[in-house]
C-alpha cells in the first residue's frame, strides 16, 4: 500500500483509497484482467466500489503512465502494470487466454508504419491470435 501511495504521488495523482485498492489489485495480479476482475478484488481492501468508479479510476492510471490497457476485439479492456516494454499479446480465440509476447525488435515501437514522415508514430500493438497449449490439445483429441 505504501508503495502504492508513492507511485501515485510519483505520477502525480492524489491519493485516494479507490486509487490505490486499483493500482495494488493491477501490481498482484498475473495480468491482463478486466474491470470488473479488479473492482472485485479492490472492493475487498475499499468496500463497494461501482464499476464506473473502478473505470474512472483505471482512465487515471493509465493516463497517468502506471497501468496499460489493452483493447482486444471481442474481449473488454484488460488492465495490466504499465513496464514499458513495448510488449504485445497473443489471444487464444477458443478460451480466451491472453499472454505476453515479447516485442520482437526491441525498441518501441517496434515496426516501422508506412507512413508520410509528418505522422509521430508512438507505439504498435501487435495481437496474435491462435490455440494456447491446452486448446490445441483438446483440438487434437478425437
Ligand atoms: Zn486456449
Ligand atoms: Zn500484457
Amino acid at each position: 500500500m505504501a508503495l502504492a501511495a508513492a507511485r501515485l504521488r510519483t505520477a502525480d495523482l492524489r491519493v485516494t483509497a479507490p486509487r490505490m485498492a486499483v493500482l495494488v489489485a493491477v501490481q498482484e495480479s498475473a495480468g491482463h484482467l478486466d474491470a470488473d476482475a479488479l473492482r472485485e478484488r479492490a472492493q475487498r481492501v475499499t468496500g463497494r466500489l461501482s464499476l464506473q468508479a473502478t473505470y474512472n479510476v483505471l482512465r487515471a492510471l493509465t493516463d497517468a503512465g502506471l497501468v496499460r490497457c489493452t483493447l482486444i476485439p471481442g474481449h473488454p479492456a484488460r488492465y495490466e502494470t504499465e513496464r514499458h516494454d513495448n510488449h504485445h499479446h497473443f489471444v487464444c480465440r477458443r478460451c480466451g487466454t491472453i499472454r505476453d509476447v515479447v516485442c520482437a525488435l526491441g525498441t518501441a515501437p517496434c515496426m516501422d508504419p508506412q507512413l508520410p514522415e509528418e505522422y509521430d508514430t508512438q507505439e504498435a500493438a501487435v495481437t496474435f491470435w491462435g490455440l494456447c497449449p491446452d486448446c490445441r490439445t483438446d483440438a487434437q483429441a478425437p
